[in-house]
C-alpha cells in the first residue's frame, strides 16, 4: 500500500509559485502534476485522478471557486482533497470556498511545513473515507449473499451470487470455491468467470497455495504468483500469470475444512489489504454455511422423494403400486374429460399362474413376474404407466389413447410375453390374458367406471380360453374373429 504514491495536483496560473509547491511536495514522495488554468486541472482530474489538489483562487479563465463547483459535480471514483492556496484572506471568499466543496485555506504565501501537515491531514481523511466506503460496500455485499441464501435454498444459486460479488468487490480476474474431495482431488463448485463450470475437477497437487491454506486453516495472500517459493515447483505451468496476485481464504467451521475461497487479482504492487482479507473470510464463513446449509436441505428432499418413491412402489417388480395406479388414473381421467382427451387402461392377468408356482415354487414364480414386468415397461411408452394391479396382475395407463390403439398395444405385448424364454421355466411358456378399455363410452362416468370395463373385457378373455385379448364393447364381433 505505501509503495503507491498518492498524487497532487497543484494549479496555479503563476509559474513561479507552481515550481515552488512542486519542489517543496516533490520532494516529500508525492507524484505530481501540474496544470496553470482552471480548465486545465479540469481535464487532469477527469483522466489522473489525484488525491489531493492544491488550487489558486484568482485565475484568468476559469476561476478557482468554478474548479472547485465543477469538481464537486463530477462522480469520480476517487474523490480528490481540495486545498485552496489563495492571496485573498477575506473571511467570505473563505466561507464561500468552503461552502462549494473545498477542504481546506491556506493563505499566501505559504509555510512549506505547513502545507505538507494540512496535505497529509487531507490524505488521512480521505483514506478514512475509502475506507467507510469500502466497509459500506461490504456490508451491502455481505447482506445481499446473506439474503441470498434466505431466498434461495438452490446451492448454486447462493454460490454464484458469493464469486460473483466478490470478484466485482476485490476486482478480481477470477474468484472461486474450490471443494476439497479425498486426496489430491479438488472441484471447482462455481466460478465467476465462467457459469458453466459446475463440480470441475482439478488436481491439487497444481495448487500448492490451496494446499497451504487446507494446511494452515488461515488465509494466504501471494502478491506475485510468479516469484513465491510455495509457487517454484509449478512454476512451467503458471508462467502466463505474469504480474498476478492470488489469494487463498479457507472455508472452515470448527474442525471441518470444506474448501477455499480462490482469486486471482492484478495486485502485483499493492497486493490485497487487512479489510480485503478480512472481508473475504466473513465470505467464506458465509459460503460454508450456504453450502451446509443446501446441503442438509437437498438431502432432506432426497429422503422425502425416497419415502414418497417407497410409498408408490411395489417391491417385487419395482412397478408402481395398486393405490398409485388409481391416484394417477382419476388425474388422467379428470385431464382428459377436461380437454376431450381419449384415455385408455389395459388390464392383464398372467393366465394359470397358480400352476407356475406350483411346479417351480414360489421363488421363480417371484422371478417370472419380475421378468414380466420388465417386458411390459419396455413395451409401452414413456407416458404410459405400468402398475402392478395385485398377485399376477398388471394394468396399464395410456394417456391420448383411442380404444383402438390400445387394442393394438394390447395384442403386441400378449404375443411378446408369450413367445418370451423365462429363465428357469422348462416346459411352459406364459401367457396373458388382457382387458382393453378407453374413455369417451357412453356410461363412462369415472375412473372406476372404466377400471370395471377393462376388468369384464379382462373376464371376457378368460372366458373365451385365455391367451387373448377382448376390449370393452366389441365383447361380440372378438369371440367370432380374434380368439
Ligand atoms: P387364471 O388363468 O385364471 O388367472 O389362473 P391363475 O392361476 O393365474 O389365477 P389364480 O387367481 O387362481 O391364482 C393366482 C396365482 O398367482 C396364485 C398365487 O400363488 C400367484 N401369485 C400371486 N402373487 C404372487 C407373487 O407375488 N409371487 C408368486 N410367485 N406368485 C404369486
Ligand atoms: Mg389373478
Ligand atoms: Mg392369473
Amino acid at each position: 500500500m505505501d509503495d503507491i504514491k498518492k498524487k497532487v495536483l497543484i494549479v496555479d496560473d503563476e509559474e513561479l509559485t507552481v515550481r515552488m509547491l512542486e519542489e517543496a511536495v516533490g520532494a516529500k514522495g508525492y507524484a505530481i502534476r501540474t496544470a496553470l488554468s482552471g480548465s486545465d486541472a479540469l481535464s487532469i482530474i477527469k483522466e489522473w485522478l489525484p488525491d489531493v489538489i492544491l488550487l489558486d483562487i484568482v485565475m484568468p479563465g476559469l476561476e478557482g471557486l468554478e474548479v472547485v463547483e465543477t469538481v464537486r459535480s463530477m462522480t469520480l471514483p476517487v474523490r480528490p482533497s481540495i486545498i485552496v492556496i489563495s492571496c485573498k484572506s477575506e473571511k467570505e471568499v473563505m466561507v464561500e470556498a468552503f461552502a462549494k466543496g473545498a477542504d481546506d485555506y491556506m493563505i499566501k504565501p505559504v509555510n512549506e511545513f505547513e502545507l505538507m501537515a494540512r496535505i497529509r491531514a487531507q490524505s488521512r481523511i480521505s483514506e478514512l473515507c475509502a475506507k467507510l466506503k469500502a466497509d459500506r460496500e461490504n456490508l451491502s455485499t455481505i447482506l445481499e449473499i446473506t439474503n441470498s441464501i434466505g431466498a434461495t435454498l438452490d446451492t448454486s444459486i447462493v454460490l454464484d451470487v458469493i464469486v460473483k460479488r466478490v470478484a466485482d468487490t476485490i476486482g478480481a480476474v477470477r474468484c472461486s470455491i474450490v471443494l476439497v474431495a479425498k486426496g489430491n482431488d479438488g472441484y471447482v463448485l462455481v466460478s465467476h468467470e465462467n457459469p458453466d463450470i459446475k463440480n470441475f475437477r482439478i488436481d491439487l497437487r497444481k495448487y500448492p497455495e490451496i494446499r497451504e491454506v487446507l494446511k494452515t486453516r488461515e488465509p494466504l495472500a501471494i502478491k506475485d504468483i510468479l516469484n513465491h517459493p510455495l509457487m517454484a515447483d509449478i512454476h512451467p505451468l503458471i508462467e502466463d500469470l505474469k504480474d498476478m496476485s492470488v489469494l487463498v481464504v479457507p472455508i472452515v467451521f470448527s474442525e471441518e475444512v470444506l474448501g477455499t475461497l480462490f482469486l486471482r487479482a492484478r495486485r502485483i504492487r499493492e497486493g490485497f489489504t487487512k479489510e480485503e482479507i478480512d472481508f473475504c473470510q466473513i465470505v467464506a464463513n458465509t459460503s460454508y454455511n450456504a453450502i451446509r446449509n443446501a446441503r442438509i436441505f437437498e438431502k432432506t428432499i432426497r429422503d422425502q422423494e425416497l419415502l414418497k418413491e417407497i410409498a408408490i412402489t411395489d417391491h417385487l417388480t419395482n412397478l408402481y403400486n395398486q393405490h398409485f395406479f388409481y391416484t394417477r388414473l382419476e388425474e388422467e381421467f379428470e385431464r382428459a374429460v377436461r380437454y376431450d382427451n381419449q384415455l385408455a387402461i389395459l388390464m392383464m392377468d398372467i393366465d394359470n399362474f397358480k400352476g407356475v408356482n406350483d411346479e417351480y415354487g414360489h421363488r421363480r414364480g417371484d422371478v417370472v413376474l419380475k421378468e414380466i414386468a420388465g417386458i411390459i415397461k419396455k413395451c409401452v411408452r414413456k407416458s404410459d404407466l405400468v402398475a402392478r394391479y395385485g398377485g399376477e396382475e398388471f394394468a396399464v395407463i395410456l394417456p391420448h389413447t383411442p380404444i383402438d390403439g390400445a387394442a393394438g398395444e394390447a395384442e403386441r405385448i400378449r404375443k411378446i410375453i408369450g413367445e418370451h424364454c423365462y429363465a428357469h421355466l422348462i416346459k411352459e411358456n406364459i401367457t396373458m390374458s388382457i382387458g382393453v378399455a378407453a374413455y369417451p363410452r357412453p356410461g363412462l362416468m369415472n375412473s372406476g367406471d372404466l377400471v370395471n370395463a377393462a376388468d369384464k373385457a379382462l373376464y371376457a378373455a378368460k372366458a373365451a380360453g385365455k391367451d387373448c385379448i377382448r376390449v370393452d364393447g366389441r365383447e361380440d364381433e372378438q369371440s367370432s374373429s380374434i380368439s
